[in-house]
């Protein structure tokens, strides 16, 4: 006897496992939504060389924050259906435009398309899983043999903010569980004349008036992964989107709460990594996701 909470009546993509054809995220089962192709180069540095990386920004989302930059493509699913035979050969259109690597970004509600895409088509230059933390840690073990890179958010330590922004109360332990798993699949990080070939980095972006959640979450990366990790602390909060209904979000970020972040990562002895300034707070790295600028590698 089956009941609509059985396994095969569930996708098991991310960590809500919505009955089949009720959908969080927005996705179809059927296809993959791409919202655009492009040479990205406003990752971190040593992702984006001089070639830049082949960003490939998937539509809909797992997580779906109310503050979303690009909530047109996440929560409002703009882009084009792609079969995963097309994703397949989209992915090998991204390896032979001479990118550095094929950068997946918010990839995990299509995780299963995605691996049946990438075992036909895998391609040479590291495949980096640019996801919002919020997987399944089965999932992330799957990722084995695909994906040599994890640009991995932790964005929430409170259970209260996690649901209030996102849906996901269940965010941090979720989080923890799967940054571990990514650990486990890719030990070491081998960067090479300044260019990551495999490892994680673990990027977090500081919320307005939330501080405190950030130091707790650097707390938590040193205990999970050590002081040794590659880590990104960001600063581009912009209140964007559905931000507007709360009104602690309305801030951007102030230089003395990301100072104390800063701090906090100094004191907890981690010295590989990434910091923003400030000025980076602006829409302005945020790409066009117009139809009619779809591809432009
Ligand atoms: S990927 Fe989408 S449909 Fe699948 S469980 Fe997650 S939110 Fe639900």
């Amino acid at each position: 006897m089956t009941n609509d909470f059985s396994k095969q009546n569930r996708c098991l993509d991310c960590p809500r496992g919505c009955p089949l054809g009720k959908s969080f995220c927005g996705k179809s089962q059927e296809f993959v939504r791409v919202a655009k192709v492009m040479r990205h180069r406003f990752e971190e540095p040593i992702i984006c060389p001089d070639n830049g990386s082949g960003a490939i920004f998937f539509s809909y989302c797992s997580l779906k924050c109310c503050f979303c930059q690009n909530y047109q493509i996440s929560h409002q699913g703009q882009g084009k259906d792609f079969s995963v035979l097309q994703l397949a050969e989209l992915f090998e259109r991204v390896e032979n435009s001479g990118v550095a690597n094929l950068n997946l970004v918010t990839p995990t509600h299509y995780t299963s398309k995605i691996i049946e895409a990438l075992k036909i088509a895998k391609p040479k230059i590291p495949v980096v899983w640019n996801t919002s933390g919020y997987e399944r840690k089965e999932n992330i073990l799957k990722l084995k043999d695909y994906v040599d890179i994890f640009l991995f958010d932790f964005k929430y330590f409170d259970q209260g903010l996690a649901q209030k922004y996102s849906k996901a109360g269940d965010y941090f332990e979720v989080c923890c569980q799967a940054l571990k798993t990514a650990r486990k699949i890719v030990p070491e990080d081998i960067i090479e004349n300044g260019v990551m070939k495999k490892g994680i980095i673990v990027r977090h972006l500081v919320l307005p008036n939330a501080y405190e959640d950030s130091l707790k979450i650097l707390d938590k990366i040193a205990e999970l992964l050590g002081n040794n990790t590659i880590i990104s602390i960001m600063s581009q909060f912009v209140p964007c989107y559905k931000a507007n209904n709360f009104s602690e979000l309305q801030d951007k970020i102030s230089l003395l709460q990301y100072k104390k972040v800063l701090a906090h990562a100094k004191k907890l002895g981690f010295e590989n990594g990434f910091i923003q300034d400030l000025t980076s707070a602006t829409l302005d790295y945020t790409p066009d996701f117009s139809l009619d600028r779809f591809e432009e590698l």
